[in-house]
């Protein structure tokens, strides 16, 4: 991660560090931008939070290629890094001159998640990212394939791509992630996933599934298996650095620990341009980028509309939210971790 780091990025950083200090507020200068490019997927996994009705029929509404490219200038005048996700970005035909905007915008990091499905169309991308996040939550494609109601051919193929991928890290100068959502049915096949990814050089970065409303799926609440689970990462972490996320926060995942959450540190915008506030699981209020042209006067419309972030603290247990917080509140015991 060090070498990732960047002036502008640091220069938030320690802007909010001071802020959150000074003041307690948490209208904070953002660290990494969020952009859901699309909601179209061809998975549709049994915990997924926009593969939903409610979903697909308000927020389907997607920019054209000019206006994306229009919304990445805005976005990189107050933040260097971007991830891009979806649905599954690798649908949109225009990836990839989307990824090479982002170069000539000279983002600083640029990262994109994906389901890899369709990654061997799309190989391309590996000369535009810094960072490759994929979904992977068993390696046993024929019970897979029934977690995210997809054929098993397909899941197949996204395996075998994320093989490939993984030995293209070095020479395409990129880093590859697998992300692991833990539920009842995953916990069982996560050693499996963890054992395959060491195999291949590819990062783990783990979190329970949380629902559409934030909250984290019942049967993980008290789940003894899934804090052993975490005892074993946790253990691993201390000696594998493809183990990602602080002690702090595999600690907070494991037990459901209240932590202070600050959404605008991420923000997050959707397919039609919108910044949703005060975050993305509770939506209220979408401002579009487009129309006001820059984020903080976006910003201002939101609080303006919207009040203050409300102070969540038992909510939204995924590593972007749990660990960004973490990086302000505790930078010693959480960023060392990192170098
Ligand atoms: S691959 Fe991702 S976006 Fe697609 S259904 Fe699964 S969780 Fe949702
Ligand atoms: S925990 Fe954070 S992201 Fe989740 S609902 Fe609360 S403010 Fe929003």
């Amino acid at each position: 991660m060090a070498e990732r780091l960047s002036f502008p990025f640091i220069k938030n950083y320690i802007y909010d560090l001071f802020k959150i200090r000074l003041n307690n507020n948490a209208i904070l200068k953002p660290l990494m931008f969020g952009y859901y490019i699309t909601f179209k997927c061809n998975f549709h996994c049994s915990y997924c939070t926009y593969a939903n009705e409610n979903i697909i029929n308000n927020f389907n509404e997607e920019l054209e290629t000019e206006e994306i490219f229009n919304l990445l200038k805005i976005i990189r005048k107050s933040c260097p890094n971007l991830y891009i996700t979806g649905g599954e970005p690798l649908l949109r035909e225009d990836i990839i001159e989307v990824l090479k905007e982002c170069k000539k915008l000279k983002f600083k990091m640029v990262s994109l998640i994906s389901n890899m499905s369709v990654f061997h169309k799309n190989m391309g991308i590996l000369d535009y990212l810094d960072n490759l996040s994929v979904s992977l939550d068993m390696i046993e494609s024929n019970k897979y394939s029934k977690i995210v109601n997809t054929p098993e051919n397909i899941i197949k193929k996204s395996i075998e791509n994320i093989t490939v991928c993984s030995k293209l890290q070095k020479e395409k100068n990129f880093t590859l992630t697998v992300n692991f959502v833990a539920n009842d049915q995953t916990i069982p096949h996560a050693k499996d996933v963890l054992n395959f990814c060491l195999k291949n050089s590819i990062r783990f970065t783990i979190g329970p599934e949380i629902q559409n409303n934030g909250r984290v799926n019942e049967k993980i609440k008290n789940n003894l298996q899934y804090k052993e689970l975490l005892k074993d990462v946790i253990k691993l972490r201390k000696s594998n650095k493809l183990i990602l996320g602080s002690k702090l926060y595999h600690k907070t995942i494991s037990d459901l620990l209240p932590f202070r959450c600050y959404p605008l540190l991420t923000p997050r915008i959707y397919p039609n341009g919108n910044f949703l506030y005060p975050c993305e699981p509770l939506k209220n209020i979408g401002v579009n980028m487009l129309k006001m042209g820059s984020y903080e006067k976006a910003l201002k419309k939101a609080i303006h509309e919207g009040g203050p972030i409300p102070k969540c603290k038992d909510r939204c247990y995924k590593n972007c939210y749990v660990e960004p917080s973490n990086f302000l509140r505790y930078p010693f015991k959480t960023f060392s971790e990192y170098l």
